[in-house]
């Protein structure tokens, strides 16, 4: 218990750390990008550098996106959702980024799941940061299959399965602690996040994962919340 107490303590530090600092953070980041962007207009002959100068400046954006992701909102308030609308509108979200002519996504969920008490919005975080890893593993196709179904003590199960590159044994330890990244674009901050919102809901988190051949992610969510 009392790990878990200062687990949960450190959790919320880190939180309100992580939203003070986006905030200080990013007002200065969004005039550099402006300049920059007034520069390379007047330097043409110079953009191939400043068009580098606006990349590594939005690199800094999208960790600190996933930053501000971390962030505790005060109060954190469950609804009852429906787990087959969050699936879809995420799979449709993401199949505008441009993967969706390599890699083919299923969906197999069970007919009449019951709605689950959860934070809506996380939960399209958690699984917009999954399915994106699935796909990110298969850069030259291949299978996303993405399950829903009843499972034991009131929970649904989730499962996210890729043929990817797969996850060595030294990596697999890794998962989830902040800025742990293989991709030369990756944040690392995404699983990290993901965790933690599964945590928050009383859920758990599992990977299996065969080095080059894929891996699996199951993700079991209570349909009631213990308040
Ligand atoms: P990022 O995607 O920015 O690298 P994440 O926190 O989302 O950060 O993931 C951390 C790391 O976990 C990834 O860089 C990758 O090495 C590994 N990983 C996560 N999901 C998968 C997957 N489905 N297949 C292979 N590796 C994965
Ligand atoms: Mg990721």
């Amino acid at each position: 218990v009392n790990n878990e107490l200062r687990q949960s303590e450190q959790l919320a530090i880190v939180g309100q750390l992580a939203t003070s600092i986006t905030h200080e953070v990013r007002n200065p980041l969004t005039s550099l990008k402006g300049l920059t962007q007034l520069q390379k207009e007047k330097h043409p002959q110079d953009s191939k550098y400043y068009n580098i100068m606006m990349n590594e400046l939005e690199r800094i954006n999208s960790i600190l996106d996933d930053l501000m992701a971390i962030g505790v909102p005060k109060k954190m308030t469950y609804e009852k959702n429906n787990i087959q609308e969050l699936i879809e509108y995420v799979s449709s979200i993401i199949n505008h980024n441009g993967m969706e002519q390599t890699v083919s996504v299923t969906k197999e969920i069970e007919n009449g799941l019951p709605e689950i008490e959860c934070n809506s919005q996380q939960i399209k975080q958690v699984l917009i940061n999954i399915f994106k890893n699935g796909m990110e593993a298969m850069p030259e196709g291949g299978k996303l299959v993405i399950k829903a179904e009843s499972w034991k003590d009131n929970t649904i199960k989730i499962t996210v399965t890729d043929e990817g590159n797969g996850i060595s044994k030294e990596n697999h330890e890794l998962l989830g602690t902040p800025f742990h990244t293989t991709k030369s674009d990756g944040t690392g901050l995404g699983l990290m996040v993901s965790f933690k919102i599964i945590e928050e809901h009383h859920g758990q988190i599992q990977y299996d994962s065969e080095e080059g051949q894929g891996t699996t992610v199951t993700i079991l969510l209570p349909v009631y919340q213990k308040y």
